[in-house]
């Protein structure tokens, strides 16, 4: 069975979602890690559209990619010059990709009114650029943009738009839902269309050589559902971005897109071991863009395979397969229990299992873990939203926690100086095997000066401090019970390249709160086995 392609366009139209930013440097390492989990291709960037795309392929020229293949993208030539007078094809060619994407216009309705061009001079511009691209030895990819909604308008143009690339040359041509506005039962039609229309106009032996690829948008949340149907039509080359990111409501997303070509439709693709790559390339990529990974991702977010309530916690320990669509290991991504004052002894006997935690040992059994759990949360801790601290805890009352750092005092300091914002200080003085360590460090805030502080004092001893940060602080007052005073429940989510981790401390002072939950990251990061890359 031929393979289903795999193209990634995350560091070109990935890059057109709001907040994605990534510099050359990061895109060689997002581009190296494309490779290593089996992408096919890679877009790299438009050379001809910004200088930080030129340097990426700059770069790119030193690289050796294991089985990618690189590709330059950009658009077909300008009205009324020739493909060799175009300075962006000619920056694509300087770019020396073995392959090129070129995207192309499909709709009369931007030909005419949009671009102030010609049907025909149209025609010519997709037919010259292919022809000029292959005669310079490149693979092509055709983008046929707005494909589907020209298709709509205006069939016949639409169709002849691809003929004239695959008459010309083109490799492969892809079918553009550029805006992202076309449903499923669509997509489905007009790629059958297409097919049926490329048997009618070329000889049975060149119209089975033609390649159809598909790129499609999220804005009907309907990417992945689209370009899942046509590759059920034929299409042999799936366009999308890690996560989804992408201009707007982002484009379809590989990490789901895989595993269903892999495990529900059984097609080649990737490996099984490629496959089991995809939890950590989705980790990888959403940590150098700088966003906080979405849990409820499928395949591979944190929540895919959650389980909270008790009589699903039992079933799946019983067969997982009663309240799950498939093994989670597959795409590298695991199993979670949730615990809470409303789970019973299996999800605590699960959840310590799959921490690594020892139970039974020293006279305490899970029951009085479930009764330490509840009086704990009715102090305040919620345990569900803090995986790291559950780990603490649930070591400190079996007498396994070994603290690899002592505190022996902090001190914060917060000045305001009249309309100047804040600004912290911390020093604080810690022991690690009895040797002691006093470090000061600012910051925006006293809990982020309290953590550079405390980053700074351990780094002396755990350098791999360094790869973990915080993303997320959060505040909650919880009512005073019983005429006791109002507590606040700091909860703080840390991350570093391949795991996010949550922590909670409860006080009526929040700065307490905060330290408590502050040492509990950091223990976690210090114990924990680092997943391999
Ligand atoms: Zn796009």
């Amino acid at each position: 069975m031929e393979p289903v392609l795999i193209y990634d366009t995350t560091l070109r139209d990935g890059t057109q979602g709001e907040n994605i930013n990534f510099s050359a440097e990061d895109k060689i390492k997002i581009a190296k890690r494309l490779d290593a989990a089996g992408i096919h291709y890679i877009e790299g960037g438009w050379p001809g559209s910004n200088p930080r795309d030129q340097q990426f392929f700059e770069l790119a020229k030193k690289v050796r990619f294991e089985q990618a293949r690189l590709t330059a993208f950009g658009a077909t030539r300008r009205p009324g010059i020739k493909p060799e007078e175009d300075v962006n094809i000619t920056a694509l060619l300087e770019s020396r990709t073995p392959v090129v994407a070129i995207f192309g216009k499909s709709w009369d309705l931007h030909v005419k009114t949009i671009m102030n061009s010609t049907l025909t001079e149209n025609l010519a511009m997709i037919g010259d650029s292919v022809s000029y691209l292959k005669a310079s030895g490149k693979e092509v990819v055709y983008d046929a943009e707005h494909f589907f909604d020209g298709f709509k308008e205006s069939s016949e143009y639409a169709l002849q738009t691809l003929a004239t690339a695959v008459e010309n040359g083109a490799d492969f041509i892809v079918l553009c839902d550029t805006n992202g506005g076309t449903l499923t039962f669509d997509i489905e039609t007009i790629t059958a269309e297409v097919f049926k229309y490329l048997k009618q106009r070329f000889n049975k032996s060149s119209a089975d050589r033609i390649k159809v690829g598909i790129h499609t948008h999220n804005d009907c949340g309907l990417a992945v559902a689209n370009t899942i149907t046509a590759v059920r039509q034929g299409a042999v080359m799936v366009q999308g971005t890690v996560n989804g990111y992408g201009e707007r409501c982002g484009n379809a997303d590989l990490t789901a897109i895989i595993p269903i070509l892999r495990l529900k439709m059984g097609l080649e693709c990737v490996s099984d071991e490629n496959l089991a790559r995809m939890k950590n390339l989705s980790r990888f990529v959403s940590e150098t863009a700088n966003i906080v990974p979405l849990n409820s991702r499928p395949f591979v977010g944190k929540s895919a395979f959650a389980h909270k309530g008790g009589i699903h916690v039992s079933a799946i320990m019983k067969e997982s397969r009663a309240y799950e669509h498939m093994q989670p290991e597959l795409v590298g991504n695991h199993r979670r229990v949730l615990v809470s004052d409303l789970s019973g002894k299996s999800n605590v006997e699960y959840k310590a299992k799959e921490l690594g935690i020892q139970l039974g040992g020293n006279g305490y059994d899970s029951r009085k873990i479930v009764s330490r759990i509840k009086q704990m949360e009715q102090a305040g801790y919620e345990f569900e939203a803090a995986e790291g601290s559950f780990k603490i805890m649930v070591e400190k009352i079996t007498d396994q926690f070994k603290p690899l750092f002592d505190l022996e005092s902090f001190r914060v300091v917060i000045e305001k100086d009249r309309d100047r914002p804040c600004s912290a200080h911390a020093t604080i003085k810690i022991s690690v095997d009895g040797r002691k360590e006093i470090t000061a460090a600012e910051g925006h805030g006293p809990v982020s000066a309290l953590d550079n502080a405390l980053r700074k004092a351990l780094d002396r001893f755990f350098p791999q401090v360094d790869a973990m940060h915080l993303v997320d602080f959060k505040v909650r007052v919880i009512d005073g019970r019983d005429g006791t005073a109002a507590k606040v429940r700091v909860v703080i989510e840390s991350r570093d390249s391949d795991d996010i981790w949550s922590t909670i401390g409860v006080s009526e002072d929040i700065i307490e709160a905060s330290w408590q939950a502050l040492a509990d990251s950091f223990h976690y990061k210090l114990t924990k086995k680092d997943e391999e890359k």
